[in-house]
């Protein structure tokens, strides 16, 4: 039986390397059968523009970024035959279940999302869309009767919220509507650090664009922070080395590390090297993409006709239960 994935990305800005590690490249390798040997999946993913509308409040720039976002899906291995690949604001099922989730969450357990928090621990002033982000969320996974959600660390809390949504509404609603979504979240790049140690984000201003040149490469990697206190010490400049090796095994590293222990110059170079390589080919392949615009509209006109009919079906079922039809 194939299982149904589903996860999205917020049209914010440029994805970076923590985006694709921690997150997109988990849906190319699902997508394309590269998980577990004996699961396949039907693949969801989405370009979460309401989400985004909570920063991003112009509106050439959103549509700018919107299709941006779908031409790095492609770029990566995204193919349309395989997976549905859809904008938030085309199914409108996402927005009317969230309504209908909004009655039954509380305000307090919204209190204790670790986004709220930060943002009100930072005295920043929070609209209502930001507050309420993760119950648009659960309707986003809910709709589509998931079972998994590759994500970041940073959005495990959120599939969790999903989680207790759906308990709650087929308690009070005594039905079986919502299926429990499980994160897949990959130890070793749950929270890839940005060239300052701390998580890579676009909000810190510490990213490596995903579809960098090779002089954003080099101008992002000779600015890393260096320090050889971690646990690799011995003239090993960690945040180097632990983003070395989302490129090259530790065996492969081991060699040139030992070598050029202390040189961080030369590590570095190195390090620009391997990523300019990885990158390069998605590069290129994202420029092709790039000038067939056409193509992006139609990838999202299919994507949102496939994911209408089964979103629609799973509100219709929500609306039963709770008895508006
Ligand atoms: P966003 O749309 O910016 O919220 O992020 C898209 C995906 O990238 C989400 O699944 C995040 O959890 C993931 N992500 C963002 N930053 C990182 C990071 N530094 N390390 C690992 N995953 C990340």
């Amino acid at each position: 039986m194939k299982k149904n994935l589903l996860s999205g990305v917020k049209p914010t800005g440029r994805p970076h390397i923590g985006n694709y590690f921690g997150a997109m490249k988990q849906f190319v390798d699902l997508q394309d059968g590269r998980g577990q040997a004996s699961d396949s999946y039907d693949c969801h993913l989405f370009v979460a523009d309401y989400h985004a509308l909570n920063l991003i409040q112009d509106a050439e720039q959103m549509r700018q970024l919107t299709l941006d976002l779908v031409l790095d899906y492609l770029a990566i291995g995204l193919d349309p035959k395989k997976s549905i690949i859809f904008k938030q604001s085309d199914v409108p099922a996402h927005t009317e279940l969230a309504w209908i989730f909004d009655t039954i969450v509380t305000m307090p357990y919204l209190m204790r999302a670790h986004a709220y928090k930060d943002a009100e621990a930072k005295n920043k002033e929070i609209n209502v869309g930001t507050f309420n982000y993760p119950v648009l969320m659960a309707a986003d996974i809910l709709l589509y009767d998931t079972d998994v959600v590759p994500v970041g660390q940073d959005q495990k809390q959120h599939v969790e919220y999903a989680r207790d949504i759906a308990l709650k509404f087929n308690h009070i609603f005594k039905s079986e509507t919502f299926k429990l979504p499980e994160p897949i979240i990959l130890e070793s790049v749950a929270t890839v650090p940005g060239i300052d140690g701390r998580k890579m984000s676009k909000s810190y201003n510490n990213t490596i664009p995903l579809f960098a040149t090779r002089e954003e490469i080099q101008k992002a990697v000779m600015a890393i922070v260096t320090d050889s206190g971690g646990p690799e010490a011995g003239g090993v400049p960690t945040n180097v080395f632990v983003m070395h090796k989302l490129f090259k095994s530790e065996a492969e590293l081991k060699p040139l590390y030992e070598t050029n222990a202390g040189k961080y110059k030369i590590l570095k170079e190195a390090l620009v090297e391997d990523i300019d390589a990885f990158i390069k080919p998605l590069r290129e392949r994202r420029e092709k993409l790039a000038s067939d615009v056409k193509n992006v509209i139609k990838v999202l006109e299919d994507g949102a006709n496939n994911a209408n009919i089964k979103a629609n079906a799973k509100l219709l079922e929500a609306k039963k239960a709770i008895g508006v039809i």
